[in-house]
């Protein structure tokens, strides 16, 4: 289990990481780390605005939201503030399905504010719908 995780700025994640390194491609807006539970396995979150956001203050990086490894078998779940994780608890399987329903919709939610055009034809269809029956 490690408790604190450094910066480091790459192109490429590379194949084998090391513990306690957060790499992060701007180029390619991903980051990569070894899961903080020690279980050995890659953990890539990519940075856009509906998925992960880094913010780093010399080389202490902070992600944002957590870290839910429920897809791992050690279903572990922390957060990366300022270059240390900080354990949050185990997901139970309603915590896992809720998280998923979240991600989902901040997703839709992401893409529908990119086309607005796309909400505005929604609203009149539903509009179109509930004056005419359409
Ligand atoms: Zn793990």
């Amino acid at each position: 289990m490690i408790s604190t995780i450094v910066l480091e700025r790459v192109k490429y994640l590379p194949r084998e990481l090391e513990p306690g390194i957060l790499y992060v491609s701007e180029e390619y807006a991903v980051a990569g780390h070894l899961c903080a539970c020690g279980c050995g396995n890659k953990v890539i979150t990519p940075l856009a605005p509906a998925e992960w956001t880094l913010f780093d203050r010399h080389a202490r990086p902070t992600l944002r939201p957590s870290i839910g490894n429920w897809q791992l078998s050690c279903r572990s779940h922390y957060l990366i503030t300022n270059g240390k994780i900080q354990w949050a608890g185990q997901w139970s399987e309603a915590q896992i399905i809720a998280g998923r329903k979240v991600e989902q919709q901040r997703r839709e939610d992401y893409y529908a504010s990119l086309n607005p055009n796309h909400s505005f034809l929604h609203w009149l269809r539903k509009l179109a719908r509930k004056l005419f029956g359409l």
